[in-house]
């Protein structure tokens, strides 16, 4: 089976959002004062994760993230992954961290069968690191990084969203990170999901990103791989609380606690089906002058 929304586009990755919680708070993510928390009746349990997962692998969707919050604060994580994995259909795991843990999870995600590792990392310098993630420890994330890599999984990718002012000058290390070590390191443009007016002023557009990177080194386009292709950027995200989106800044969102709770799986299905055809054309989030409701990326799922 296949789904293939109103633009023809083929769907076939599930961003899964397992939980709101995290042991960071980045500045981009969320407002200082944090955001109001998930109650744990809220939070889908794994047995409803894992029927929305197995329906919308049994629909067409072959690769899942696993995502948060941090996916690795709840618990029972590597059980759940277990039976992720053993998903018949499924053709890739991977799972998106701050890192803060992989010290002590990394070999159990391996066993668990996550194929590779997102790893969110947005500065090399300790205090930059601490002013960014309001406190974090950037020593836990490298020894994480290389607990990782010493587990067996394959080269990381490197999440840094760059920032105007904030960590914009650590780009060109970043760049040299991936001479010294075999990371696949990934500039992210800040996006306004906070809501945040002066948003434009901490984006450093991708373009530019590129312009900086070539004043010092050829860069070189390579082709992307079949899945990591055009499809893979067409996705569903799911959040914590069971709310389907086929946009992230596609508002409200639905909610798939109701057809769970029928226990009617071939409904949920449908249902999934019926996300992926409403999914818009593109979001028009950073246009000029378009309105979008502020959220916290840890509570819809980064
Ligand atoms: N805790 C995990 C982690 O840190 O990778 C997973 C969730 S976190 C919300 C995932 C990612 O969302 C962040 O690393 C960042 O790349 C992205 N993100 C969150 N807010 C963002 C923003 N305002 N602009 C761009 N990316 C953002």
């Amino acid at each position: 089976m296949a789904l293939i929304d109103t633009y023809g586009r083929r769907i076939n990755y599930l961003r899964l959002s397992v939980t709101d919680r995290c042991n960071l708070r980045c500045s981009y993510c969320m407002p200082e004062e944090g955001v109001e928390k998930l109650s744990h009746s809220q939070v889908l349990s794994y047995a409803d994760l894992l029927r929305i997962s197995a329906e919308a692998v049994a629909a067409g969707i072959e690769k899942i993230r696993v995502t948060g919050g941090e996916p690795l604060v709840r618990k029972g994580i590597l059980t759940f992954l277990e039976r992720l994995a053993a998903l018949q259909g499924l053709k890739e795991l991977v799972l998106t961290t701050n890192g803060l843990l992989l010290k002590e999870m990394a070999q159990g995600l391996r066993d668990a069968g996550v194929q590779r590792l997102n790893i969110s990392l947005d500065s090399l310098k300790p205090e930059t690191f601490a002013r960014i993630t309001r406190g974090g420890e950037l020593s836990r994330v490298l020894d994480g990084i290389d607990a990782a890599e010493a587990a067996g999984f394959p080269p990381h990718k490197i999440n840094v969203v760059v920032m105007q002012g904030v960590n914009d000058d650590e780009i060109i290390d970043f760049v040299e990170l991936t001479m010294k070590r075999p990371y696949a390191v990934r500039f992210i443009e800040y996006m306004p999901t906070c809501g945040d007016a002066d948003w434009r002023d901490l984006c450093v557009p991708g373009a530019e990103i590129r312009e900086r990177i070539a004043k010092r080194y050829a860069i070189e386009e390579i082709r992307n791989s079949e899945r990591s292709g055009p499809s893979k950027n067409f996705k569903l995200r799911v959040t914590a609380s069971g709310i389907a989106k086929g946009c992230l800044f596609s508002g409200e969102g639905v909610d798939l606690r109701p057809v769970l709770e029928t226990g009617d799986d071939a409904l949920l299905r449908q249902e999934i089906g019926r996300i992926v055809e409403a999914k818009p054309g593109r979001h028009k989030v950073t246009d000029e002058g378009a309105e979008t409701t502020p959220f916290a990326m840890s509570r819809v799922g980064g």
